[in-house]
């Protein structure tokens, strides 16, 4: 692909952020582009999140709040209204729905069959790679060359980092484990197959959504055993919920983003206590804060980034990653009926004990399960990951870990910034790789503007105005 003056641009990464990043080059660009999607393990187009075919797998958004493209907010409702199933649905109700996720991934297929299956009017062109990318080689005199894990490489001018979130961190004692029966490292793959019999335990590390994932799907395929999920703090997610008008958070002439954390955490706290004693859910005071979480964060010192992961980071994402209220139900009702315990206790270790496996607690007894799910979420600590492409990035000096070493130092414009400061001529990264700048980085509202962005400084488009995020507040019934 070289001996072109074609500007290359290789995005590693075939979800949402990959795809859409693709999706918005094509829209964009006045010049002739050639782009190259490279993607493993999920399924192109549609990644971790989307690549489910589990029906009751619902997304953790508001139909009204999915759309793909930060200027046509009505675009995902719009979509839904051409499939028969959701035609006739009165306007609010489907604004309002929890649609499955499988359907959000039917709606990014076809936005890439849309916008990349033929050149764009302008000449885009963009290919869809299947392999690993594990390295990129800068060339003299320009460009570099994306190598993919079978041999394979593709010349590349810009290359976008979309990798998604990391894997979860390993657990203690479980190499001992490597081929068990019993052991799903990758809460991603196919484990339905494993399941014991009714009178089986099935234990789950960690309480957040993925857990929550697990336990909707071994209702809905019947499965009437014991589940036991644990975690430090032993926090489910909670529910949306339709709650009320809430106008004086934040009070009228405060910038939450000049307050500091002490400060700000006060002025959340009572904030959420005059919401309990109205009765209202505390949950809107984190609602409200959705539009300014991005200003606050970057305008915190490192020393306060650090308290609020260490210290509020916990109970902000329970109020924060909210599940469809249906789904809530469904794990209440797990836990009324006794098939589902909840407990609040350290991972020690994981052990081998014949077909089954002992996970040893500190703060509970140890649980013994025929079959043991790791969804603890991903490994958050930058430096440490698990992708042998980042570490070779890293290793090459190509990239450096944010000042969180939680994800990439990158500039405002998407671009990654050197070890010197200096703005690489090479890479940019987006998505769950800027949890450390950004703190807000993982969901689709932000991720659309997010694609936009980083197409904008590839194709040198106008900057367009950030999106109005205070739409997505949900406390007005
Ligand atoms: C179970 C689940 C449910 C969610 N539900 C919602 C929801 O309802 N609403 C919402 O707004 N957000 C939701 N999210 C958040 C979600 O993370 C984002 O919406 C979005 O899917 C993230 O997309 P991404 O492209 O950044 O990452 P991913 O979807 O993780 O995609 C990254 C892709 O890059 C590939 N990749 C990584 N490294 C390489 C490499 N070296 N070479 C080649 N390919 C590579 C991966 O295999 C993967 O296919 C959910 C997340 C999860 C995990």
């Amino acid at each position: 692909m070289t001996g072109t003056s074609t500007q290359r641009t290789v995005i590693i990464g075939g979800g949402y952020s990959g795809l859409m990043t693709a999706v918005n080059i094509a829209r964009l660009s006045k010049n002739p582009m050639q782009v190259s999607v490279i993607n493993t393990g999920r399924p192109a187009g549609r990644g971790v999140a989307y690549g489910t075919r589990r029906p009751e797998h619902l997304l953790n958004v508001a139909a009204r709040n999915m759309s793909a493209f930060p200027d046509l907010p009505d675009h995902f409702v719009q979509w839904l209204r051409t499939r028969s199933d959701f035609d006739r649905m009165p306007d609010q109700e489907l604004k309002e729905r929890f649609i499955p996720r499988m359907i959000f991934g039917d709606y990014l297929k076809s936005l890439g069959h849309h916008y990349l299956s033929t050149p764009s009017m302008a000449g885009v062109t963009t290919t869809f790679v299947e392999g690993e990318a594990v390295g990129v080689r800068p060339l003299t005199g320009g460009g570099a060359e994306v190598q993919l894990a079978d041999g394979r490489s593709v010349g590349a001018d810009r290359v976008v980092l979309a990798c998604g979130n990391e894997a979860p961190a390993p657990l203690p004692g479980v190499d001992a484990l490597t081929g068990h029966a019993g052991w799903v490292a990758n809460p991603w793959e196919a484990w339905h197959d494993k399941l014991p019999g009714d009178d089986g335990t099935i234990i789950l590390l960690g309480t957040g959504l993925t857990t929550v994932d697990a336990i909707i799907t071994l209702r809905a395929l019947g499965w009437l055993g014991r589940i036991h999920a644990v975690s430090r703090h032993g926090w489910l997610p909670e529910s949306h919920f339709r709650g009320r008008e809430y106008t004086d958070f934040p009070p009228a002439g405060v910038k939450v983003e000049e307050l500091g954390l002490k400060r700000l955490r006060a002025l959340m706290e009572e904030h959420c206590q005059k919401l309990r004693e109205m009765g209202a859910n505390p949950a809107i005071v984190v609602d409200k804060m959705r539009p300014h979480t991005q200003h606050v964060w970057s305008a915190f010192t490192v020393e306060e980034r650090l308290e609020f992961a260490r210290r509020d980071a916990a109970r902000w994402n329970i109020l924060r990653h909210r599940i469809a209220p249906e789904i809530h139900a469904q794990v209440t009702n797990a836990q009324l009926m006794g098939q589902l315990q909840v407990h609040a206790a350290t991972i020690q270790g994981l052990e081998p004990e014949g077909d089954r496996i002992r996970v040893v607690l500190d703060g509970a007894e140890d649980l013994h399960g025929d079959l043991v799910i790791n969804a603890t979420g991903p490994q958050t600590r930058f430096s440490a990951t698990r992708s042998g492409l980042l570490q070779r990035l890293m290793a090459d000096g190509l990239i450096v870990p944010d000042e969180m070493d939680m994800g990439v130092r990158v500039a405002p414009d998407h671009t990654a910034l050197l070890a010197d400061g200096q703005r690489s001529p090479l890479l940019l990264a987006m998505g769950p790789l800027l949890r450390g700048t950004l703190w807000e980085t993982i969901a689709v509202p932000e991720l659309r503007g997010q694609a936009r962005r980083v197409a904008e400084t590839l194709t040198d488009a106008p900057v367009a105005p950030a999106e109005d995020l205070s739409a997505l507040v949900e406390f007005i019934i």
